[in-house]
Formats: structure tokens, sequence, C-alpha cells
């Protein structure tokens, strides 16, 4: 436990109000891994909570929980769930490695046998999988994004609950869909999961999809990339196009700079399909567009990508890599032409973009603004 854990616990036992240390951040220590947020569960109402610390900021997700500073760190402190004991807080928690607490005195309480389970390499619930993943369907995603991160099996119990839950699925707030999506295609075992999906017949329903798994582009998946990067893999499985991807990516609340480099991954994808790169293109398209559609090229179409190195060298290789690298910017442009600023600035820079990159014009300040003064003057 760390000492800001400590110092909350310590603070809420002398008010009298019994507290651990709870979910993912006990799985984490008995891991030997490094936990991201700790969270608090009390014996008490959030009322009293915030009677012990009166400047923590509420906040509720499903039950109201109070955020707490301490030792430069947040941490959640939330009311036992339940019937008000430790025990019946953890029962509430989808998977046995998560029901796990961290009793003040160090002591690792672990009534549903979670250590045992990460020690087997097992998905399970506490209690009845079917009941767990009723109260929420959430869980359902939950448990193939904790198999993308470690790679355990479903308990023979765990994976026939899946398949009865799916008509819940719908139900589940689109937020936390997306969330629970962004961490399994970033976690290491990201392929496995979206295996195990496709062959549990779950895949489209846990993206709200009514369709069918038509291809396994999915095994393209690369948790090293950018999450806008991997998308492409999950829609083109179920054969979405790429406006039935912006749509489905919308539904799950994706912020919209995500939706929108995604969709026009596919579109550059789908052009490099039947086109090579140009000094123009590549510059257009930009480095981390050119990198991750050549990763699904090669997905798609191998033996039409290009080598990795190859295609660094040919992008560093271009004159200009973005418009700052233009020795003119539109303050220079108004001076030079003698107009006031408006869209036709836009249309010069395009065109000396154009010339230089295809090498019919120099970089450099002079020749640069010799071909704006004969050009559009
Ligand atoms: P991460 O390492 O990604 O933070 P986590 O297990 O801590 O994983 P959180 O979403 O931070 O996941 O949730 C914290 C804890 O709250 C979980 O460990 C689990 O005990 C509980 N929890 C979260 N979501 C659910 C849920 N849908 N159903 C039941 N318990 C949940
Ligand atoms: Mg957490």
């Amino acid at each position: 436990m760390d000492a800001g854990a400590r110092f909350i616990i310590d603070k809420l036992q002398k008010a009298g109000i019994e507290a651990a240390v709870v979910g993912g951040a006990v799985r984490d220590e008995v891991m030997n891994q490094t936990p991201k947020d700790v969270d608090i569960a009390a014996k008490a109402e959030v009322s009293s909570l915030v009677d012990v610390f009166p400047s923590a900021r509420r906040v509720g997700r499903q039950t109201e929980s109070l955020l707490v500073k301490a030792c430069g760190t947040v941490y959640e402190v939330t009311p036992y769930k339940g019937d008000g004991t430790l025990k019946d807080d953890l029962a509430h928690r989808d998977f046995t490695m998560n029901a796990m607490a961290i009793l003040i005195d160090g002591t690792i309480y672990d009534p549903f046998h979670g250590k045992f389970d990460i020690q087997s390499r097992k998905l399970a619930c506490p209690g009845a999988c079917s009941d767990r993943l009723e109260e929420d369907p959430l869980r359902l995603l939950r448990a193939f994004r904790f198999q993308a991160v470690y790679h355990f099996q479903f308990s023979r119990e765990l994976a026939s609950a899946v398949q009865k839950q799916l008509p819940w699925f719908d139900q589940v707030a689109a937020e936390r869909v997306g969330e629970e999506w962004k961490k399994l295609l970033s976690s290491p075992y990201a392929v496995a999961a979206l295996k195990q999906m496709a062959h549990s017949g779950v895949f489209a329903s846990l993206l709200k999809q009514n369709k069918r798994v038509a291809f396994t582009y999915y095994e393209g998946v690369d948790p090293s990339l950018s999450l806008w990067a991997n998308w492409p893999g999950i829609w083109w499985s179920l054969n979405c196009s790429s406006q039935e991807t912006r749509r489905g990516l919308k539904n799950l609340a994706r912020p919209s700079q995500e939706v929108q480099n995604t969709v026009r991954l596919i579109d550059w994808v789908l052009w490099r399909e039947v086109n090579d790169w140009t000094a123009e293109t590549l510059y257009q398209a930009g480095w981390s567009l050119v990198e991750a559609a050549e990763h699904w090229l090669r997905v798609r179409t191998p033996g039409a990508a290009y080598d990795h190195c190859e295609l660094k060298y040919m992008y560093h290789k271009l004159p200009i890599q973005t418009r700052a690298d233009l020795p003119v910017d539109g303050i220079r442009l108004m001076k030079l032409c003698n107009r006031s600023g408006g869209a036709w600035i836009e249309d010069v820079l395009r065109s000396v973009e154009k010339e230089v990159l295809n090498n019919r014009l120099q970089l450099e300040r002079e020749a640069v603004e010799a071909f704006i003064q004969e050009e559009w003057t």
C-alpha cells in the first residue's frame, strides 16, 4: 500500500470508519505491477466521508464517491457496495482478480481466491458469472479486455455466461464501451482476445453492430500503433465502409479527432491500393498516416507495401515535410502581393508546395518569391 492510501485509510479509521484498498490496484500489487490508479472502499455513506475529507470533490459514477488528494495523488474513495461489508463490496466486483482488498495492516483479504486464479492464469467471477454479467453487461467487454492485457483463459462458467449475456449488452453507456475498446486495442494480447471474440460470436455485438465477422483483418491490430490507426482492422473485419466506420465510432462516443484520423486512414489505404505514393501525396498524408496506411496495406495486400526503411527514406527525402519548411508564410505573401489576407493565401502556398515537391522550384527564399511574383501578381 502506498503512502497516500495509508494516510487516507488511517484518517478514516481514526474517525471510526473501516476502509481498504480495493480493485485493480490490489491486482496490480499481487502481480508486482505498478497500479495506474488506487481505489479505496469505506464502510460509510458518502456524507460521512465528506465529514472526514471536507475539501474533497464528490463525483458520481454508479455510486457516489469522493476524490481525495493525498501525497500528491488523487484517490477515489467509495462507500462499500451491497450490504455494507467489505466482503459484499468485493462480491459485486467484476472478476476474482479485481475482488481482493489490501487492509490497513498490509495483509491481503481475498475471499474469492483471486490470487489463486491469477496464479492459474484464469479469469473468473466472484460468485455466479451469469449474475455478475447481468448486473453490468459492460463486464462482458471487460472480460475480453483483461484477456487482451493478461492472456488469461476464461473459466468454463465465464465462457458460457458470455454467450448468454449478449442481448443485454446494448444497454451499456457508449463512453464506457468505447473506453474498454481503447484499453483492449492497446494491450499486448489484443489479437488473441479479438480472435476469441470473433470465434465466440460476440465481436459485432460488442461494437453495437448488427453485422457478422466477414474478414480476419483484426489480426492486423498492433498494440504499439495509436488507437486511430488500429480501428480500421476492427471495422474492416465487419466489412464496414468508411462511412459506416465513422458512424460506428461516433456511436461509441469516440473523440472527433480520433474518428477523423481513422476515416482518413481508411480512405488513404483504399487509395493506396490502386495508386503509388508521389512526393505530393506523401506530403499531403503526413508521416504518421503514411506509416499506418502501409501497415494496413501490408495486411490487406501483402507485396504491395513498401519496406519500412525504404518508406522512411522516401518520406525524409521530400524537399519539405510541413508548410513551416517553406521560406515564405502568409504574412510575407500579403506584403509581397500587396493584398490583405484571404483564401488566396492558401492557393498560393499550395501552388508553391506543389512546385517545390515536384522539384520544379528550389527551396530558397529568392526563387520562391520570384515564382510568386511571376505567377500571382
Ligand atoms: P485499469 O488497470 O485499467 O485501471 P481496473 O481493474 O482498475 O483496470 P477500473 O475501470 O479502473 O479498472 O475499475 C477499478 C475497479 O472497479 C476494478 O478493478 C473492479 O474491481 C471495479 N469495476 C470497474 N468496472 C466494473 C464493472 N463494470 N463491474 C464491476 N466492477 C467494476
Ligand atoms: Mg483502475
